[in-house]
């Protein structure tokens, strides 16, 4: 096998990842290969079902078809998201385009064999549905709401998860569907779905998920960062000023969770007299009007802004998304966390800053766990481990002819 150094087919792959079309010459030139290498591996990436002839145009009277891209529809993917009392799985081609979408009330308490079950179910009738065979499927994404190590896909101590704690997610599912299955947190995977949905341009953001706790899922030069164990962005439990009295269910006081999520604002606001019992409730104050709601949902966004201000001057993002259910305040919490952050941030880091409820709302997770399948399909490793594995079989089968001869 002749290997050109430096850039492989996976690597050359990622080129054609942007999804415009590419000449022979364009990936010569920026790749540095020879043309001839360029069409060898076009040619192994065309087999493999990646890439096609853009514009579907096929090659006429042995003239090779002159530009190529990625081709979405060669495989399909199962985003799957997975919440405390609801679950909800997406089929996608590459690209992230939905081709078939399921929801079921189902508690992530009832444990992994109820939850994994539907999901195996679910995979199967989204494929089905879709008109296409099981062998298309590239990989399943999955969060799930509590920690997660990505690299085994197991749940670390989740708090409202019995039954999960380091159960082997993708081994359950394997056993089933032989294919890649990552799992990550549900925070982590709405960053990386609001950011393919419509700030693909943007890396550097955070999205920080406001509900029945807070988190943070942090994307730092095009890259979702997880830190050493996957708890980066854990902002819950970072102190807040002036709450040395409130208990947080950690054990510590005054932890942003224990002051700003759902529950502490329900609590709030029944403590001046008006009817709430979860967060949502609070929601639905503020856009009924009620000024007590919305004067706690603004002390709640200068709490967050107050942590959002120190995460701005250490990572400096471009873009700050608001998801979860509190997000449906909209400018009552934005307006809060908008004073702390330009009151206590560096005016390089906020000049150009930009704090934003999120747009893909409730489809955020299941798009993210679809792209956090389809990052790893479409991984210049993973392709390259397609393309060696093609190239030893097509040896393989020489081999055989000249052994037959
Ligand atoms: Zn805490």
């Amino acid at each position: 096998m002749c290997h050109t150094p430096s850039v492989r087919t996976g690597e050359l792959f990622d080129l054609l990842r942007d999804g415009r079309p590419w000449t022979r010459a364009q990936l010569a030139e920026a790749t540095g290969l020879a043309r001839s290498t360029v069409t060898m591996r076009i040619d192994t990436l065309i087999r493999l079902g990646l890439v096609a002839p853009y514009g579907g145009a096929r090659s006429t009277g042995g003239r090779p078809p002159a530009l190529f891209a990625l081709n979405p529809s060669a495989k399909l993917v199962v985003g799957v998201d997975v919440g405390a009392t609801h679950a909800r799985a997406a089929l996608t081609d590459l690209d992230g385009r939905i081709l078939g979408e399921a929801d079921a009330q189902i508690e992530v308490a009832a444990g992994p064999d109820e939850v994994l079950g539907w999901v195996i179910e679910t995979v199967r009738d989204l494929v089905a549905g879709s008109g296409r065979k099981i062998d298309d499927l590239a990989a399943i994404g999955i969060g799930l709401p509590g920690p997660v190590e990505h690299s085994t896909g197991r749940p670390i101590n989740p708090p409202i998860m019995p039954g999960w704690d380091r159960y082997d997610v993708p081994g359950h599912l394997r056993a089933v569907y032989p294919v890649p299955v990552l799992v990550d947190n549900d925070v982590n995977i709405m960053a990386l779905g609001e950011r393919r949905a419509f700030m693909r341009e943007v890396d550097d953001l955070v999205l920080i998920k406001v509900a029945t706790g807070i988190g943070a899922g942090i994307v730092t030069g095009g890259v979702l960062q997880r830190g050493a164990r996957g708890t980066a962005g854990d902002l819950g439990h970072v102190r807040v000023r002036n709450n040395d009295d409130i208990v947080c269910r950690c054990g510590n006081t005054g932890c942003l969770e224990a002051v700003a999520a759902g529950p502490a604002l329900a609590a709030a606001v029944r403590a001046q007299g008006e009817d709430a019992k979860t967060g949502g409730d609070v929601v639905d104050l503020v856009r009924g009007g009620s000024l007590v709601a919305m004067a706690v949902v603004r002390q709640a966004g200068r709490d967050i802004g107050e942590v959002v201000a120190t995460m701005t001057n250490l990572i400096n993002p471009s873009v700050v998304v608001i998801g979860g259910q509190l997000a449906g305040a909209g400018e009552h919490l934005l307006a809060g966390i908008r004073e702390s952050v330009y009151q206590r941030s560096l005016p390089l880091a906020t000049e150009h800053l930009r704090i934003v409820t999120s747009r893909a709302g409730g489809e955020a997770a299941v798009l993210g766990a679809s792209a956090l399948a389809i990052e790893h399909v479409l991984s210049p490793d993973v392709v390259e481990a397609a393309s060696e594995a093609l190239a030893a079989a097509d040896a393989k089968a020489e081999a055989e002819a000249q052994r037959s001869l």
